[in-house]
Formats: C-alpha cells, structure tokens, sequence
C-alpha cells in the first residue's frame, strides 16, 4: 500500500492536523492504492506561514543559487524517474511506456526549461537613474488536477523556484503520489526549509483555505471553469494575484490539400492521448466535405490500431478514466451525442469488450457533428472525437472560434498561405501547425473561458514576480 498520511511542511514531513485520510484508487483496478491526509485549514495554516517566514530571503537570494537549485532537482528527479512512473501508472491509469514518455518527461522539461529561462532572464533593468526590479511576489499557493501529475505540478513548481517565490501546493487528492515523490526530492536535494510545502487533502478542506489565506500573494490553478471561477472569486477579496489554466474544446482543422493518413493519424492521437483526458486535446475534428468520407475510412483504420487496455501489460496505448465519476460523464456525453442525432460512427456506450473492471472507455468518433450539440461545445475529457465539415476557409474558421473555449488549435495542410492564415485566425493562445509540437519555452495558456495568464519557461517565471520601480537608484 502506499501509505503517506503525513503533509510535508516547513522541511519536514508532520502529522496532518486533522488526522482524516483520503483513500486513493488505482482507475485500472478499483483497488485502493493507498491513504494521504485530508488536510485542514489548521495545515494550511502552518504551511503558509512556514512559506511566508522564508518569503523574503527566499526572494533575495541570487539568481546563481536558484540555478543551482534547479540543477540539482533535474538530477534527483532522473534519479527517481522509475518511482514517478509507477506512482503514474498507479494513480492515473497511465500505461507504462506513457507515463515515462509523457509524463515523467513533461516534468524533467519544466524543471530544465526554467533553469534555461534563468541564463537569459531580466530581474532588472536600469533607466536612466532609475531601476526597474522585477521580484518574487510572495508565497503561491498552487492547486492542480489529476490528469498530468508531474507535468501541472512541475511547471509551476519550476517557475516559482526560478521566480524566488516559497509555494504550498496542493495536489490533485486523486493523483497525490507524484506529488510525494516531488517532495521527496526537493528535501534530498536540500530546498531550504519552508521554501516547498506540500499539503494534501481536497478542495474544500484545503483549497479554500488556500485561497483565502491572506498572506498567499498569488494563486496558480489549472483544472475545471467552475473550480477556477471560485479560487478567483476567494483570492479577489484581498486582490491577489492568479493564473488560471482551465479546459478547452480545441479544434483541430484539416485542410483540403492535407495528407489524408498523416491527418487521420494526428487527428487519432489527438483525441486518444491520456485516455482524452487533454486540456489541449483537438476533440473537434474539422475538415472539407468533399474528404469527408475518404478521412472517416482513415480514422477507422487508425481507431483499429489503437489498443485500450490494463496500463501495464505492454503496447497498451490507452489507459482508464481516472475515476467512476468521469467515466459516468464521458457515458453521459457519448448518449448525449446520440440523442442530439449525431452519427455514432465508431465506439460508443459502454466497457470495451473484456474490460469490465476498470473505468475502460471505446474510443469514440462521432460524424454529422452540428458545431452547436452539446458534445462539440462541452468539454468531454474522454476519448472522444466530434467531426464537423466545412465548405471553406471561411467557414472553417467560424466553427472553429464559435466556442466559449480558446486554449489550442490544430491545422493541417500544404499550403504554407492557409495553414499561416488559419493559425493566425483561431482565437486561441497555441496553435500547432502540422504536428509541430509545443516546445517546453513557448507560453502555455488560453484565450476566453480557458483561463488567464500565462506558463512555461520564461512567460512562466513572470507569473511570480512583481514589477518595482526605485527613482533615483543610480544617482
Ligand atoms: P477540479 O477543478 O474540481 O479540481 C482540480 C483541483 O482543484 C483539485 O486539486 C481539486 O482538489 C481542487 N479544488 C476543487 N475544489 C476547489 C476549491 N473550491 N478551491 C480550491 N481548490 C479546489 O477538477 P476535477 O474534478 O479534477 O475535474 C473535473 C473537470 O475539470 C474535468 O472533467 C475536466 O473537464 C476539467 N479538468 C480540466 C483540466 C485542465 O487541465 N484544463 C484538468 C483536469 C480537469
């Protein structure tokens, strides 16, 4: 069992205040993996005030030190790579080669990028007899969902220890245990004392409190609007600062001069990545009508190939949801979409076949898509594709941005002319031409209802800092 009842406060593990246990279940079996804290008010507390004791002497250090820093948190996090991929494939379902591909890479990418970013990064700059300090803004307080564990909490943690800011994170409490093995590492390699707080529990018992903390300066969210709505609601009474990285319903554009197999194989992989369980994921497929059925074959025959499966047996691709109450939800949309008269064209209800225990899905594809159903507006976090055509360029690009959404878009294509004009036109904050990937210092983040602020690499660091400016600095 992986037991860890403990929260990791001011440099040592303590006893949870509240002596209550969150049970955490393996999404593959149904097993329970494992116990954490349900942490309380009276650990968020604690946490927060060992954060604020450092806050200042944590902001002044020299940007040499927390290069250092870094450094050896990306050695220690290689050296720990094989438990993070089995506490991921554990808690999240992911399947092993994933987890390590993935996953475990995402946070590696994070913790390099912000060492990187600080070679080159201005704190400060002179004007005239002036100066312009850019400095950490105090104690953050990071709250993060299940479906990336090591990439959500990583990124953030990176920033903030670039930035100088002391952080209490509180983790998804149904992914915890990448998250332990976090702390772990930053108290092998030395993060001074107070500096990485860990305080685990859910939402009510400790997020709320986090985020009305008054001495928490800053608050970094990624995961559902309704939950993000909330933070910045509590962390507006005292005007705190946050970044908000919530859903999407992505578009992912193919155009009619396209590679009919290379679309069908990126539109797939789109959807299925992470049991589609994606911020980003391209979940509506557009494309011209007259490829409509040439590019529904393609996807077929790529929806044959990808294997769903227990994460642990070899060449599985896609693991489980993460839990009962997603995989209802994925359920309910997939009858939804049937319902509103969307052609059910692959997968459907249901386990796959032999997966009856273990919240298994059949990846889904569904054609004859009205970009106004509710499967094409809501995000599913399942794998599911909603394929709508298009007449032209023009229309294209209407259906694309008519959503409350705007966090990616995809487009696919020759024709360097569109495929710029597209990219340009999606009202979204990342757009990926032709597979070209997100490297790890390109700012993460969405237009509309997909949050606000941005993350990664060096847009990441600014985050945490305020902006200073001392007259007469220089005379
Ligand atoms: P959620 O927003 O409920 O939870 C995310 C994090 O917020 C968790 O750590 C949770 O404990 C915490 N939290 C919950 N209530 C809180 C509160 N009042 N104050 C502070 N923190 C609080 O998301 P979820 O239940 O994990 O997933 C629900 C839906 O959210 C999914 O179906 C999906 O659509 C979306 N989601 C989006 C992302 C993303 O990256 N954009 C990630 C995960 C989930």
């Amino acid at each position: 069992m992986r037991n860890q009842t403990k929260q990791y406060i001011n440099g040592e593990w303590v006893e949870s205040a509240s002596g209550q246990t969150i049970k955490v279940i393996n999404p593959a079996t149904e097993e329970v993996l494992g116990e954490v804290a349900n942490g309380n008010e009276e650990d968020v507390n604690k946490a927060v005030e060992a954060a604020h004791n450092v806050y200042l002497e944590f902001r002044n250090s020299s940007v040499e030190d927390r290069k250092a820093l870094l450094d050896k948190i990306v050695k220690e996090y290689e050296n720990r790579k094989d438990d993070l991929i089995e506490a991921m494939t554990d808690e999240l379902g992911s399947p092993l080669q994933k987890s390590e591909d993935v996953h475990y890479e995402a946070g590696l990418k994070h913790f390099k990028a912000a060492r990187e970013a600080l070679d080159t990064f201005e704190f400060e700059e002179q004007r005239e007899d002036n100066l312009i300090v850019k400095e950490a803004i105090g104690v953050a307080g990071l709250v993060t969902p299940w479906n990336f564990p090591t990439n959500q909490t990583s990124l953030k943690l990176a920033a903030a220890f670039a930035a100088g800011c002391p952080v209490v994170l509180k983790p998804s409490e149904e992914t915890p245990y990448a998250a332990i093995i976090l702390a772990e590492i930053f108290d092998k390699v030395g993060v001074p004392k107070g500096v990485f707080n860990l305080v685990n529990g859910d939402g009510e018992g400790v997020g709320n409190p986090l985020s009305e903390h008054p001495k928490v300066r800053m608050m970094s969210f990624t995961g559902s609007g309704p939950t993000g709505s909330k933070i910045m609601e509590k962390a507006s009474k005292d005007f705190k600062k946050f970044s908000l990285e919530l859903g999407g319903k992505s578009p992912l554009i193919v155009l009619d001069d396209a590679d009919i197999e290379f679309a069908s194989k990126a539109a797939v992989s789109k959807v299925v990545n992470n049991t589609g369980q994606v911020c980003t994921a391209g979940t509506r497929t557009l494309i011209p009508e007259s490829l409509k059925d040439e590019f529904l074959e393609a996807v077929k025959r790529e929806m044959e190939n990808v294997k769903v499966g227990d994460p642990r047996e070899e060449g599985i691709e896609v693991g489980p949801i993460i839990s009962k109450k997603q995989f209802d939800q994925v359920q309910d949309y997939i009858k939804k979409g049937i319902d509103e008269g969307a052609t059910l064209f692959y997968g459907g209800e249901g386990k796959p076949e032999g997966l009856e225990t273990g919240y298994f899905v059949k990846p889904t594809v569904f054609t004859d898509v009205d970009n106004k159903m509710t499967i094409a507006q809501e995000e599913i976090f399942g794998p599911v594709m909603s394929v709508i055509t298009y007449k032209d360029l023009d229309h294209a690009i209407e259906i694309a941005n008519d959503t409350k959404y705007g966090l990616a878009g995809y487009v696919l294509g020759e024709n360097r002319d569109n495929l710029r004009h597209v990219a340009r036109s999606i009202e979204a904050g990342m757009v990926e031409i032709n597979e070209a990937g997100r490297a790890a210092d390109l700012p993460f983040g969405g237009y509309k209802q997909s949050g606000l602020g941005r993350e990664w690499g060096d847009y990441g660091i600014e985050e945490f800092l305020e902006i200073k400016s001392i007259s007469g600095y220089f005379k």
